[in-house]
């Protein structure tokens, strides 16, 4: 049975970590439009060059590009047995594309899923946020400490060029700002919006988006 989830939240809330949850869970890809931003500035891809001031400011980009990416990895074979969206869609006109998009493909959603956490657990989970620019681990400095080799592959640790104080600040008013309200847009739609606690351990919280499917009848 193919399986569409949006997985939504604030910067930092864990979309990326629980969205690859879900998508394991339900043997489908998690379709992230900031991974494939990341992708394209570090290919230095014209559309990356065009995003990149963005980007850095903690902006979002355009919505005709990310409707471009979405529209792509839809259409690609991975997707056919279903997705999970992880960060998109992040403004109103975003989710009005994202409607069309489906209805044109004779598709519908099963779940979106609001995460939710206090702001100063946020700010910590991104401050202390480490990447792994070869394996693409996401960690944190209280698992690994500052400075440290990835865990899975000795490669150097790094922090997201997004992921700095000053920019994290302006990421957090931009999602009050331009996605907070698509919470009460889904919740108005026929899909409905579920909300799920983000608060506690990686596995607490899984297990929190698991049992809240399997009383929606779809995680078996
Ligand atoms: P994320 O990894 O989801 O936190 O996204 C990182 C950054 O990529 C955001 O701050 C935006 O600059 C850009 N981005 C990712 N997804 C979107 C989207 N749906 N709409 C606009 N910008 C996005």
């Amino acid at each position: 049975m193919g399986v569409r989830l949006i997985i939504m939240g604030p910067p930092g809330v864990g979309k990326g970590t629980q969205g690859e949850f879900l998508a394991e869970r339900f043997g489908v890809p998690r379709l992230s439009t900031g991974d494939m931003i990341r992708a394209a500035l570090k290919a230095g891809t014209a559309l990356g060059e065009r995003v990149r001031d963005y980007y850095e400011a903690g902006e979002l980009v355009p919505d005709e590009v990310v409707l471009g990416l979405v529209a792509e990895a839809i259409d690609g074979s991975e997707a056919s047995g279903g997705f999970v969206l992880d960060g998109f869609p992040r403004t109103v006109p975003q989710a009005d594309g994202l409607g069309e998009l489906l209805t044109a493909r004779g598709i519908g959603l099963d779940a979106v899923l609001s995460l939710e956490a206090p702001e100063e657990e946020l700010v910590d989970r991104i401050s202390g946020r480490r990447v792994c620019g070869a394996c693409g681990l996401v960690t944190h400095v209280r698992a690994v400490g500052e400075a440290a080799a990835c865990p899975a592959c000795v490669a150097t640790l790094v922090q997201r060029s997004d992921d700095r104080a000053e920019t994290v600040r302006n990421r957090l008013a931009v999602y009050g700002a331009q996605t907070e309200p698509l919470l009460a847009y889904y919740a108005r739609s026929e899909t409905g919006l579920t909300a799920v606690d983000g608060t506690g351990t990686l596995e607490a919280v899984r297990d929190r988006l698991f049992e809240t499917l399997r009383t929606a009848e779809m995680a078996g």
